[in-house]
């Protein structure tokens, strides 16, 4: 008899590398035990580190009061929202989407695993970058899904387009593309995105079965020094844009997002009615009521992107001058930092020594690296630049030759 009361479905999904670490990162460490110290300085994850905006309480609060008796009943797809968030697409980006295009969900999660299954079938290959988000490889072994993993380049930090097509075969059904790019900071040019939509034609039409991308764009309004964001929707009509208000908002428990799909996808009718099968059958992925009603304000609502470059350019700058090797993101909460020494992990304990808690690249399987999260209060960033000062001059001592 089988011992194990699970799944093996569930059982793989806990071996999953990079949700196992950030599990037991959130869960069951040093991190676990400090998280509330107001000691610390908590550059984990993009969780809110002040309290939240006036407009944002406003906008929901106005809509907690019912206005007919159906304020709370079962709600899929509210044309409101849709129109809302419609029009958001259409300021972002040149792509003339419908309210009909975006088929709303209860965040990126659930956009990107109801893409995933309305398009491909257990056994089919998922292309996506290294480093990841965390959750990649989750939601694709429980879709049934086989993870394919490729690297970006690690200079650049640009997708690399040739590792891609070499790594598409006959089962490959989707390619996901995350830009701007969590944890890199990097928005992928448009120049890279046609390479890669040539790629992906070409390659599906070798296959005889098209190549659909998800590209998870969360970040896609969180984009400094004023740069326009592309997405890839502009260049392969055959992607399914994944979207949540989780960032702009800083409010990720407060779950709201998107599937679009671009006017000009083709088999676009039953593309949609798929999705919208999905999103009821995985278990009503429908963002709820309150958070429908809410999003006409709250779609012109964002956290104050000149604070967050602000501490970027603070931040790069104190770094640089004390000899970390980082790059400016364009976009997103992070910063990706070259660990002064190979080992990562000891690195980011040295930290911790120093109350400073950051995400080792080991849990991004990308080791070498660290990512701080910029939603760190300016206080908190303040405080951080003895510690940093500490760990790096420490590791030098421990590695004279560098
Ligand atoms: N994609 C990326 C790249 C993310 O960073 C996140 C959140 N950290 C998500 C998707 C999921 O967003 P949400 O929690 O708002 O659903």
């Amino acid at each position: 008899m089988d011992p194990s009361p699970v799944s093996r479905r569930s059982a793989r999904i806990r071996a999953v590398t990079p949700y196992r670490l950030l599990d037991q990162y959130y869960s069951h460490s040093e991190y676990t035990r400090r998280r509330d110290d107001p000691t610390i300085i908590d550059f984990a994850f993009g969780n809110p580190h002040e309290m939240p905006g006036s407009a944002y309480i406003a906008a929901l609060r106005e809509v907690l009061t019912p206005r007919d008796k159906d304020w709370f009943a079962y709600k899929q797809y509210l044309p409101r929202a849709q129109e809302a968030a419609a029009a958001g697409l259409r300021r972002l980006l040149d792509v003339p989407f419908e309210p009909e295009d975006v088929l709303l969900t209860t965040g990126g999660f659930s956009a990107i695993s109801v893409a995933m299954k309305s398009v491909a079938d257990p056994g089919d290959e998922v292309i996506y970058s290294l480093p990841p988000w965390f959750m990649y490889e989750g939601l694709a072994i429980e879709a049934g899904l086989v993870p394919v993993k490729v690297r970006i380049d690690p200079e650049t930090f640009d997708l690399d387009v040739d590792a891609i097509a070499a790594a598409i075969t006959p089962r490959t059904r989707i390619v996901i593309v995350n830009t701007p790019n969590n944890p890199t900071g990097r928005i992928y040019p448009p120049a890279t995105l046609k390479r890669l939509a040539s790629v992906l034609d070409e390659a599906s039409g070798r296959n005889g079965r098209r190549i659909y991308l998800i590209s998870d764009e969360p970040y896609n309004r969180i984009v400094f020094d004023g740069t326009r964001f592309h997405s890839p929707v502009e260049f392969y009509p055959y992607t399914l844009l994944a979207y949540s208000y989780g960032k702009t908002h800083l409010a990720p428990g407060q779950r709201i997002g998107y599937i679009a799909l671009p006017p000009s996808m083709p088999g676009r009718e039953t593309m949609w009615q798929a999705i919208k099968d999905m999103t009821f059958t995985v278990g009503w992925a429908f963002p709820n009521a309150v958070m429908q009603y809410a999003l006409p304000r709250l779609e012109q609502f964002s956290i104050d992107i000149g604070h967050l470059q602000r501490k970027r350019d603070l931040l790069v700058a104190a770094l640089r001058d004390m000899g970390y090797r980082v790059q400016p993101p364009e976009g997103t909460f992070y910063l990706w930092v070259p660990s002064p020494i190979p080992d990562d992990l000891a690195f980011t304990a040295q930290l911790a020594k120093q109350d400073i808690f950051v995400l080792p690249g080991d849990m991004f399987e990308v080791p070498g690296f660290f990512r701080i999260s910029l939603t760190a209060n300016d206080d908190m960033i303040e405080r951080s630049l003895a510690g940093f000062a500490a760990a790096i001059e420490r590791s030098a001592v421990a590695s004279p030759a560098g």
